[in-house]
């Protein structure tokens, strides 16, 4: 388990210790902003500084507490993590204790937050429960929730991590106090993705392109995104075709296992279009007058041939198309070639134009 003090975020979270101090933390956070930007971890290192024996405030990191923390077997710390427990959604079962008969077999089985909350906090202190991708939860899973927010207990901190806080009942808003966390600085990306062991000229793009997300750096590395980029690279300047790039693109090697091949190859797809959706983005904006320095893709716009607007718009209304396409039950494969060829288009008139 990584606790490292969160870049980037550091003054929110001694306000938040500050107020645990002063014994008026709120018991309901939801922490919120852009995915990948360290949402989660910053709630991980307020629920060790809340648990610490020398806290509440900046962990020691060395106390039986905080060892039981990081040792991930701490009696007053439960995290609910859906994809990390095998399921898709954030069920009821995860919320409110269900006797182990009612259940379906697919069902969670572990434990509830119901079930950790009706234990007295075994070390005498706080009482924390993190839940990732909040958004994850059903609806009767969030009116199960409600309930717990209506009774609170002493001591006892839920935080909520959300990127689309939209999706949450207005019920459930109004009852959590929202803790908005923006993007990281491009140095403080690089600093993060530096201790991952990325190298430097690659930390230094993918802070860029990934708009001060660390985590979402991390998997467009995951994805191969240096090479889908390059190729995204090639045919805007008409020096590659679109069928050879499509072949390029089932190269790329990264990770794609999905449940079964198909599932795999559509993850592909979505990575590919969904970076050359920014990259187009992009493109529009520097041609309506954006900087290229401000942006994430402008070293691509430099090559750009003056009114390349009305072109940009009808390449970018095809990848929407086929990126909305790819949920659908349509081949990745053909998504892929409508898409290259749009590109295709594009980058020859690049060329004529020049
Ligand atoms: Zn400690």
């Amino acid at each position: 388990m990584s606790f490292d003090a969160p870049l980037g975020h550091g003054e929110r979270l001694a306000g938040l210790l500050q107020s645990a101090r002063d014994e008026r933390l709120a018991h309901a956070l939801l922490f919120t902003g852009p995915a990948g930007i360290g949402k989660f971890m910053t709630m991980r290192r307020l629920a060790i500084g809340l648990l610490c024996e020398r806290g509440p405030g900046d962990p020691c990191l060395a106390c039986g507490s905080c060892k039981r923390v990081l040792s991930g077997n701490h009696p007053d710390l439960f995290e609910v993590d859906a994809p990390a427990a095998g399921q898709d959604q954030i069920t009821v079962h995860f919320i409110a204790h269900r006797p182990p008969e009612k259940k379906k077999p697919g069902d969670y089985k572990g434990p509830a937050i119901e079930d950790f909350l009706v234990l007295r906090a075994r070390e005498g202190g706080y009482r924390v429960v993190l839940v990732r991708e909040a958004e994850r939860m059903n609806e009767s899973a969030q009116n199960a929730f409600l309930k717990m927010l209506e009774e609170p207990t002493a001591r006892t901190i839920i935080a909520l991590e959300s990127s689309r806080p939209g999706t949450l009942l207005p019920t459930v808003r109004s009852r959590v106090v929202t803790i908005e966390l923006g993007p990281l600085s491009l140095a403080d990306t690089r600093a993060v993705l530096h201790e991952q062991g990325v190298p430097a000229a690659e930390a230094e793009e993918l802070a860029r392109w990934s708009g001060g997300a660390p985590g979402s750096a991390l998997a467009l590395r995951g994805h191969g995104a240096p090479a889908m980029r390059a190729i995204l690279s090639e045919v805007l300047a008409g020096t590659l075709d679109a069928g050879s790039a499509a072949s390029r693109v089932w190269d790329v090697d990264g990770r794609f296992q999905g449940k079964t091949p198909a599932a795999g190859a559509r993850l592909r797809v979505r990575v590919f279009l969904d970076l050359g959706l920014a990259v187009l983005g992009d493109l529009l904006r520097a041609s309506a007058g954006v900087p290229d320095a401000s942006l994430a893709h402008g070293d691509l716009a430099r090559s750009l041939p003056p009114d390349s607007g009305a072109p940009l718009e009808r390449c970018m209304a095809q990848w929407l198309a086929a990126r909305q396409d790819v949920p659908l039950n349509m081949s990745p494969e053909a998504l892929l070639d409508r898409a290259l060829l749009a590109l295709g288009a594009l980058g020859a008139a690049q060329v004529a134009a020049r």
